[in-house]
Formats: C-alpha cells, structure tokens, sequence
C-alpha cells in the first residue's frame, strides 16, 4: 500500500486587513488579513489543523504580526 501524505503550514488569505505602518519597511498601507495553520494531508485531503492563528500581513515586504 502506498501512502501520499504531506505536512507544512498554510496561509489563507481572507480579505484586508487594517492600514498600519510597516515595522519592518516603514510604509503606510493596507495590510492583508490572513489564517495561517498547520496541517496534515494525506492523498492531498487535510485530515488534521492546528496551531491556528490570524495575522496581518505587509503587501510590500510580507512582515506578519499577530492578532
Ligand atoms: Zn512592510
């Protein structure tokens, strides 16, 4: 039997987020909203998440903070 099964951390994006001025490259924009979580698949079907978190994440540079 041969099993296909994967694990990494994924990000979803989920619309925007709030305008903040960048820590890392100091711009003021629109940051994006993301749901970032751990996951499982096997045969490419997530069968387990967790460590879920929200961030926002820097359009330009791609810092993340957390919510
Ligand atoms: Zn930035």
């Amino acid at each position: 039997m041969f099993f296909l099964f994967g694990f990494g951390t994924k990000r979803q994006h989920v619309g925007a987020g709030s305008a903040r001025t960048c820590p890392r490259c100091h711009n003021h924009t629109q940051w994006g909203r993301v749901k970032e979580f751990k996951q499982f698949t096997l045969f490419f079907i997530p069968v387990a998440r967790w460590n879920r978190k929200e961030l926002e994440v820097c359009g330009i540079c791609g810092a993340a903070v957390q919510l």
